[in-house]
């Protein structure tokens, strides 16, 4: 009889019931121990991100016994005959790094404020990138406004190479989403961080594309000053679907802050008297895009 050799491991990559586990000693590819696909009709047991306990197998195989909880996860519901699913896209990450363009493709500010709104659910802190900046005057007249509200903006042009040394520090050991409109310059800003790392990441993402119901692979690659970055398409698709008008306040900063000074405690502040949010539109006080992001996505619009 052998002893068992158990390890603890964060999964780096899943692919269709196969998880590459890091252990610290090496790479361990693993399936989940019988007893844990117990419930796995609501949602994914295990995912990229997860950190996990392993036993090790003779022939170099890994057995998930143990699936840490998350620290929060992002999710998306998939709608299956038998009933809701939830899939992780990733769990645990430090970060969620948005990259938008300043032009080409023109930058879809309200599709960053859904972003925004998603990530703020989760409690996920947020950088946003604004690349390209080599295509306009002055990037911060587009992106400014969320540096105002207390958001980070990087600043990068992957063209001439700006911005990367502050890139690379918000990276390191951190485990980061990457997310954004497809043509921002995702893969050319990893490539110029590290040489291949675009591609590699690009791969993936294209096959994850195609649809839910083909074979999904999601991996997250190591970068050599240390962290992962991982990236997560499919933002777009990613539902509000728990979100209940009466909180969509709570995830714009800057109304959040303005909400304890509304007369009613329930003000939704879109009519009513003695509303502080209404009070600081009128006064300039807050951007009137983001106030009408508010209220489209208060009202469940894309
Ligand atoms: P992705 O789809 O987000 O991964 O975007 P890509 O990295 O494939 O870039 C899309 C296009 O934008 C390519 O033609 C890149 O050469 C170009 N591009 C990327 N970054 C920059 C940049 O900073 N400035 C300019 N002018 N073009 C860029
Ligand atoms: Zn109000």
């Amino acid at each position: 009889m052998t002893s068992e050799i158990t390890k603890q491991g964060l999964i780096i990559k899943a692919q269709s019931g196969f998880f590459t586990v890091e252990t610290g000693e090496g790479l361990v590819i693993c399936q989940l121990r019988g007893k844990l696909k117990q419930g796995r009709a609501h949602g994914d047991i295990a995912a990229l991100g997860d950190h996990v306990t392993i036993t090790l197998l003779e022939d170099g195989s890994g057995v998930v016994e143990n699936v840490e909880e998350r620290k929060q996860a992002l999710v998306r519901l998939d709608p299956r005959p038998q009933g809701e699913y939830q899939q992780v896209l990733l769990a645990n990450a430090d970060q969620v790094i948005f990259v938008f363009a300043c032009a080409h493709p023109n930058p879809k500010l309200r599709m960053l404020d859904r972003f925004l709104v998603i990530a703020e659910k989760q409690k996920i802190p947020i950088i946003i990138i604004a690349n390209k900046i080599d295509l306009v005057e002055n990037a911060e007249d587009i992106f400014g406004l969320y540096e105002n509200i207390g958001y980070r903006v990087i600043y990068t042009s992957a063209k001439l190479e700006k911005g990367l040394d502050e890139l690379r520090n918000v990276l390191k050991n951190k485990i980061s989403a990457l997310a954004g409109p497809s043509g921002v310059g995702k893969s050319s800003l990893l490539n110029a961080l590290q040489p291949g790392l675009g591609l590699a990441v690009n791969e993936i993402s294209k096959v994850m594309n195609k649809g839910r119901h083909t074979t999904v692979t999601r991996q997250m690659f190591p970068l050599e000053g240390g962290g992962y970055v991982a990236d997560t398409p499919g933002w777009k698709s990613l539902a509000l679907w728990d979100t209940e008008a009466a909180e969509m306040d709570a995830y714009f900063p800057e109304l959040r802050d303005l909400v304890p000074h509304c007369q009613f405690s329930d003000c939704t502040h879109v009519h009513e008297p003695g509303c502080a949010v209404l009070a600081a539109l009128q006064a300039e006080k807050i951007y009137p895009e983001r106030y009408e992001s508010y209220l489209r996505l208060r009202a469940g619009q894309e």
